[in-house]
């Protein structure tokens, strides 16, 4: 079996304490490797690594940086095979998902970051008759990066790549339920020349490994993603050190679809939104309204549609749903089905784990799960789920949805149908949410800002943001006369 070994100061190296905990393949059910049990003395070793290779990082000229992390995203690239099939074992997800989205997108986050520095680094000069001010961004210093387990190379080169495109070195510490994809990541740093500390990754629990990060005085910003009660204590522990935060939060995203919508697509595209990753993306519609006159209609045809979903062994291409990504998960979604139906719910369709053959038999699988004839109100259509379960519930004006959208604690996504052009935007105004998409789903443009409003977040990250956040401003103000 697999040991999987933390990164740091340029080696793979097995945790100090010697202990592992058991990693496992959902859609099989079984453990398939090992990962580091890291505590704080890993962690300590990592922030002295990241400390004492951050003079030189940070003073290397930003050509050279981009071309080691342009470097790493050709590897991510050759291994885009070997990547994938990892993702999905160690997540459950369908390979075919992790083949065009998960591994693309790691690289591409690397190879956006690598040359986006190049063009915020001539940020901000500003003459004027008297006094010439000029702004100058320095990286921070040794960053913490806490990545999920939903998108996990994903979001761990997400976070990284700027970290690093800015000149900070990095402790990052990755889910403990998907660890696979940022170990074979390690080995590609290696491969690719990444100067020994620039990069560390510390394996292991969050309440251990990932506390011990966010506790240690020497990390001065941390970048976050995961759960609202994470973030929560993230920043309470952050708080009295002053240190500078991006939190990146859950969701409980409304999907709104007036009457005029183009109803195919809406089908369609809602399908997906619902129920991708097996409705794991923190981006998923999990609560969709629909306009009372077509409420019928749509009810009917998105549960014929999402009855034809095809639930399977990830490895499969015919499958379009795999497991979902542990067993304390799965019992967590299917408590929220029993939840919805002591509410008053109606479950259309799905409702229920489904055993399936052969090597994923004890793989942990749930039907999608189609609720109606609850009220917005509910414990179920206000609480994040985070699994192929979603609500459907009419409304009848556009007052009504706005106020429907918003009577959550959350604010991450939106997506708004609707052919009329005035009451996108008006409903895209009104809606208190950091994304929102109008006749589409999941568009995510590398350079716009990303991030939650309320408990969905602090802070954004995308674009210029991300580099915003990884630096440092300092204005410089010089008398010419
Ligand atoms: P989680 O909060 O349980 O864990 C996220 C990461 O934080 C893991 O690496 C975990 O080990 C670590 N962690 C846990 N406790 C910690 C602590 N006390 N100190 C430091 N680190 C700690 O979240 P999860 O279950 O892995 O991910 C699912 C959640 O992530 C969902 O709520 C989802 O909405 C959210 N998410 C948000 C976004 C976004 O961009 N807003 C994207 C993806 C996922």
């Amino acid at each position: 079996m697999e040991k999987i070994q933390n990164y740091i100061g340029g080696q793979l190296v097995v945790p100090l304490s010697g202990n592992y905990l058991d990693n496992y393949n959902p859609a099989e059910g079984k453990v398939y490797s090992l990962i580091p049990d890291s505590d704080e003395s890993d962690v300590k070793n990592a922030i002295e690594a990241a400390k004492k290779a951050f003079p030189e990082w940070s003073s290397l000229s930003i050509t050279e940086r981009g071309k080691i992390l342009n470097k790493v995203a050709d590897l991510i690239d050759r291994d885009h095979e070997k990547l994938a099939l990892a993702e999905s074992n160690d997540n459950g997800k369908p390979l075919k998902l992790a083949k065009s989205v998960d591994i693309p997108r790691a690289s591409a986050n690397m190879r956006f970051y690598a040359t986006a520095i190049q063009h915020f680094a001539s940020e901000a000069h500003i003459p004027d008759d008297q006094y010439i001010n000029y702004t100058t961004r320095k990286p921070v210093g040794v960053a913490g990066c806490i990545s999920p387990w939903n998108l996990p190379l994903y979001l761990f080169t997400w976070k990284i790549a700027p970290a690093l495109a800015a000149g900070n070195t990095v402790v990052a510490k990755p889910s403990e339920i998907t660890p696979m994809t940022a170990y074979l990541f390690s080995k590609l740093c290696i491969e690719a020349g990444m100067p020994a500390g620039v990069l560390n990754i510390v394996h292991g629990l969050g309440s251990k490994a990932g506390q011990a990060i966010i506790e240690h005085p020497d990390v001065p910003l941390i970048s976050f993603t995961g759960g609202t009660e994470t973030g929560k204590r993230i920043a309470a522990t952050a708080a009295p050190m002053f240190k500078k935060l991006s939190l990146e939060l859950g969701g409980k995203n409304p999907n709104i679809v007036f009457a005029d919508c183009d109803f195919e697509k809406v089908l369609a595209t809602s399908v997906m939104s619902s129920f991708a990753n097996q409705g794991q993306i923190c981006l998923c519609g999990s609560r969709i309204f629909v306009e009372r006159p077509i409420y019928d209609r749509f009810v009917k045809e998105f549960v014929e549609k999402v009855k034809k979903l095809n639930v399977g062994d990830p490895l499969e291409e015919g499958s379009k749903m795999g497991a979902v990504v542990s067993k304390s998960h799965m019992k967590k979604v299917l408590s929220y089905i029993e939840l919805a139906k002591e509410e008053g719910g109606t479950v259309e369709t799905g409702g229920n784990q489904i055993k399936l053959d052969g090597r994923c038999a004890e793989g942990y699988f749930i039907t999608p799960t189609v609720i109606t004839g609850l009220n917005h109100t509910c414990r179920t259509n206000q609480e994040e789920i985070f699994g192929p379960v979603v609500t459907i519930m009419p409304f009848d004006s556009e007052e009504e949805v706005i106020g429907f959208a918003n009577s959550t604690a959350y604010g991450l996504a939106a997506t708004i149908w609707t052919e009329n052009l005035k009451r996108a935007h008006r409903v895209a105004d009104a809606v208190k949410s950091g994304v929102i998409w109008v006749n589409c789903w999941l568009v995510r443009d590398l350079r716009t800002p990303f991030g939650g409003m309320k408990q969905s977040g602090v802070g954004r990250e995308g674009g210029w943001e991300a580099l915003r956040f990884f630096t440092e401003p300092k204005n410089i103000c010089i008398n010419t006369k």
